[in-house]
């Protein structure tokens, strides 16, 4: 591995007032594909990448992504099951017929590459390192094929609560026209173009005053899916709900946590289909207590109002659930080392 260190090292940001995604850090990492093998991972200053403008992923949007976050306590860096995040990575790559990354290789790079930048990592409740690993097809070709050659990158940046308001509850929009994914397409992994079609839910929403726009099945538009950005789990009488995985919902780590950690803690769950009729029957017989949202960037997201078809309606009295705050206290428990981790889940890297 090689790395270069700057010479002209930023100003760090304001670590109690970090939003999501603003501030790079000093490094990135970058390992290029090019005639059927993989390059020497290098950590280099971060900087601007010259793309000619006839790029393919500039065309045809062949790449891929994946997100994961580092923590800081005493000195101590960890992770939170990096591995599977490079193993769904390959996933991804192998949809998009991309490369597959190294994962051993790959994990010890970005490991370097998160000791590199330990200054950036803020200790702060709440506050992480986000990771956010990307691969994009870097032939200058207009022709539409797989491309042969290809940049695998890192980037980290301090992050801090991902919602402006932490962890009040957030209110969803059933979208009911547009969908995000269909079987057969690529809805289960995290290829760039999903997020690019589902810009469009997200601004309805907004613009109804809604946080968020929640997915339907794309055949019958009846089936919950997720949030786009995050897993949905609704808590009914006493059994957490989630959609099951039928290829159309990604696959998401913080969602088979969360899984895990409730069936290891006693509590009833079912993976299966859920239709919007059952939902709203269930929220009108209050059988409906809680819904959440579950994802890499907010952990666990309370939702406290939903909306379908011009019809407004509150989950519970409106407030985080027991079982949404027990989820989250423990999943970032487990995560910061607050909560001893049964699951071999945590990665120290220092
Ligand atoms: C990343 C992502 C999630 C959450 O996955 P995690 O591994 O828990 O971060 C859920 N849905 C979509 C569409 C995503 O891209």
């Amino acid at each position: 591995m090689k790395i270069e260190l700057t010479k002209n090292k930023k100003k760090k940001p304001d670590y109690s007032d970090l939003g999501f995604g603003k501030y790079m850090s000093d490094h990135m990492l970058v390992i290029d594909y090019d005639d059927g093998k993989w390059g020497e991972p290098q950590i280099v200053p971060y900087a601007p990448f010259e793309i000619d403008p006839a790029t393919q992923i500039l065309h045809y949007g062949q790449g891929i992504f994946e997100g994961l976050k580092a923590y800081k306590k005493d000195g101590k860096i960890t992770l939170f099951r990096p591995r599977d995040n490079i193993l769904r990575m390959n996933t991804s790559a192998e949809r998009l017929c991309m490369p597959k990354l190294d994962t051993d290789s790959v994990l010890e790079a970005l490991y370097e590459l998160v000791r590199v930048e330990e200054d950036w990592i803020p200790e702060a409740d709440g506050t992480s390192l986000y990771i956010r690993p990307t691969m994009y097809c870097s032939n200058v070709f207009l022709g539409v094929k797989a491309g042969t050659k290809y940049r695998f990158f890192i980037i980290v940046c301090p992050v801090g609560a991902y919602y402006a308001n932490g962890l009040s509850p957030t209110k969803i929009f059933i979208e009911d026209f547009y969908v995000r994914s269909s079987i057969g397409g690529t809805g289960a992994i995290k290829c760039m173009g999903n997020y690019a079609a589902s810009l469009i839910g997200q601004e309805k929403a907004h613009k109804l005053n809604y946080d968020q726009a929640l997915w339907l099945d794309a055949k019958d538009k009846k089936y919950i899916e997720e949030v786009g950005s995050m897993n949905i789990f609704f808590v009914i009488n006493d059994t957490v709900v989630t959609p099951a995985l039928t290829g159309s919902i990604l696959p998401g780590i913080t969602r088979d946590s969360a899984l895990k950690i409730l069936k290891k803690d006693g509590y009833k769950t079912e993976e299966r289909k859920i239709s919007v009729d059952e939902l709203i029957e269930a929220q009108k017989d209050k059988s409906l207590k809680e819904i959440f949202g579950t994802g890499t960037a907010a952990v666990i997201s309370p939702v406290g109002e939903f909306a379908f078809k011009d019809k407004n309606y509150k989950v519970g009295d409106g407030n985080m659930g027991k079982v949404t705050e027990y989820l989250y206290d423990k999943l970032t428990g487990i995560q910061t080392g607050r909560i001893k981790d049964e699951y071999n889940w945590v990665v120290r890297i220092k």
